[in-house]
């Protein structure tokens, strides 16, 4: 488990990672960083989900499932109109899958 640093004034605007909502400069806020990833940070009222702090390959997982959505969202973006249907095939199949290795992080830790 990381640990987790409380500091009372953020001095930049962060993001909250649970609720997505900025993290307002001055406003108290909680973050620790784990190896290979980015600093997680969170307002003080809001709860770390636990998932978070596990460093293993299940978030490995979902973050490559989320990056895969994200590349698929971009290609989409750049198609042409006569592309459309082929795109939204991609598109369809890249969400499909991240639904499945949510399920299945969901899963290994309930
Ligand atoms: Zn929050």
């Amino acid at each position: 488990m990381a640990r987790t640093h409380f500091v009372k004034k953020a001095n930049k605007q962060w993001t909250c990672r649970t609720c997505r909502q900025p993290i307002e400069i001055g406003k108290p806020y909680k973050w620790f960083k784990m190896r290979y990833y980015p600093k997680f940070s969170y307002h003080d009222t809001c709860t770390i989900p636990k998932a978070h702090m596990t460093t293993s390959e299940h978030l490995g997982n979902l973050y490559g499932a989320q990056d895969d959505l994200t590349a698929s969202v971009n290609s989409f973006r750049g198609f042409a109109e006569t592309d459309f249907a082929g795109a939204v095939t991609d598109l369809i199949s890249a969400v499909e899958e991240a639904e499945e290795m949510a399920e299945q992080e969901y899963e290994s830790y309930t």
